[in-house]
């Protein structure tokens, strides 16, 4: 009797594998499929996890502008909100601070889950792109050498599959596998720990101000900052590795009110709370972001904790940076783009990285317990509300018109 094995799966070849459907790994390829370079997107998890996954909301002025060019924001323009003022709130003071005053630049608010579905949809229904929802153990294989390929489980067959390539974008996020395919003793990670966490809450609730609110406290940070017409994100500094459990809602919204509260401002609209989780407070960078065929961006190469609302548009700078670069080594095999990648990415993300640190010192100075750090924080406050100086440069860094030198 003749046993017939099954068939095994061709290794299939397209220019570019794409590992993560997050903002960083979709607009790379809808840029890509625009401009007819193939690549396939191996997503973790199910379309409709990460159309639901909240996150992010804030988008600075140039990464919209940059959408747009690419035809990536008709949505995003028709229905996002724009700001254009935040608010400390300081000893029982209110302070506005308009930084579209002083820059032209605006904040859109549009969360992250709606920018992931306008992605996808354009990418995979509209544009007919090959995105593989579900995939398992997805592992980078010879990445140093010009036949680089990268092999995953199939979601439905449980079949192993394997797929080559000239270049791997690892856009899988901060737990995604690419950063690990880099040897360690090639790239380095510069880590900062902030030592504090904050609680993240978002609630059912229309947003209680027309803009971002900093509520600098001797109990702890607290922000408001809205997410859409009827959803607010919340933060609350915490103490490190506090366990959400220790926050039942009449808490929060107690200790939400004292932290924000100041006389004049309308009073918090209280809702449902559907999403509490605690996050360790803590940036890092990797350098170089690129080895050999893998290009390592987003969260995968660099992580800045949601202090300054940075992480999504920092994302979106080096994407849009490697799409430059590929389409040029794609036209004219001109590598220059590819291996200037890091240098380029890199100007931005510390720009960024230093803002969020200094503004992160500003707002836990005062909850310290030290002094030393409470006094530098009031000083910072006190400058950036009567230096017109300082609060052009804050307002520059917080919307990010200025940074590297490398506006797009
Ligand atoms: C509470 C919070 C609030 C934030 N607010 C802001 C804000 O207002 N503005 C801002 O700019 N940023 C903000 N950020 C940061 C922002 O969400 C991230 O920087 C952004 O998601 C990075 O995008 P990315 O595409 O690099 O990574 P991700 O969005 O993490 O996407 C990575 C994708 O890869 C997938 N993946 C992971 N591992 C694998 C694997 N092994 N195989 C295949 N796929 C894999 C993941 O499922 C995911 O879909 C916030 C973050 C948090 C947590």
């Amino acid at each position: 009797m003749i046993h017939s094995s099954p068939t095994p799966v061709p290794p299939q070849r397209v220019p570019v594998v794409i590992v993560g459907a997050g903002p960083a790994g979709l607009t790379l390829a809808n840029i890509l499929r625009d401009a007819s370079v193939d690549c396939v997107v191996l997503e973790a998890e199910s379309r409709a996890f990460i159309e639901q996954r909240p996150r992010a909301g804030f988008l600075e002025e140039w990464a919209v502008r940059a959408l747009e060019r690419h035809g990536l924001a008709d949505r995003l323009l028709e229905q996002a909100q724009t700001h254009s003022e935040c608010e400390f709130r300081v000893d029982g003071e209110r302070h506005r601070f308009s930084y579209t005053q002083l820059t032209g630049d605006h904040h859109f608010v549009y969360p992250q889950p709606l920018l992931v579905t306008d992605l996808v949809r354009r990418f995979a229904d509209v544009k007919g792109g090959d995105i593989r929802f579900g995939v398992r153990a997805v592992e980078l294989h010879d990445i140093d050498t010009e036949e680089p390929s990268v092999s995953y489980t199939d979601s439905v067959s449980g079949e192993r599959r394997h797929i080559a390539c000239d270049v791997v974008a690892g856009c899988d996020g901060a737990r995604g596998v690419s950063r690990a395919s880099l040897p360690s003793e090639c790239a380095h990670v510069a880590r900062l720990d902030y030592g504090v966490s904050w609680l993240a809450l978002l609630a059912e609730a229309p947003p209680s101000s027309d803009c971002v609110v900093f509520g600098v406290h001797r109990r702890g940070f607290a922000a408001h900052m809205a997410r859409g017409p009827q959803v607010t994100r919340y933060y609350l500094e915490c103490p490190p590795g506090d366990d959400p459990e220790n926050w039942p809602d009449e808490r929060v919204w107690s200790e939400l009110r004292e932290r924000l509260s100041v006389a004049g401002a309308p009073p918090l609209t209280e809702g449902r709370l559907i999403e509490k989780r605690v996050l360790d407070m803590h940036n890092y960078v990797v350098q170089p972001m690129a080895y050999g065929k893998l290009f390592l961006a987003g969260d995968a190469a660099h992580l800045v904790a949601p202090i300054a609302a940075k992480g999504m548009n920092l994302a979106l700078h080096d994407v849009l940076l490697l799409a430059d670069a590929l389409l040029s080594y794609y036209r004219t095999g001109d590598t220059g783009g590819l291996r200037g990648y890091t240098a380029a990415c890199l100007r931005r993300v510390w720009e960024y990285q230093e803002f969020s640190e200094w503004l992160a010192e500003l707002l836990h100075g005062p909850s310290s317990g030290d002094p030393f750090r409470a006094g530098r924080a009031t000083a910072r406050l006190r400058r950036l509300f009567d230096s017109p100086v300082a609060a052009a440069a804050f307002a520059e860094s917080y919307i990010g018109s200025a940074a590297g030198g490398n506006r797009r």
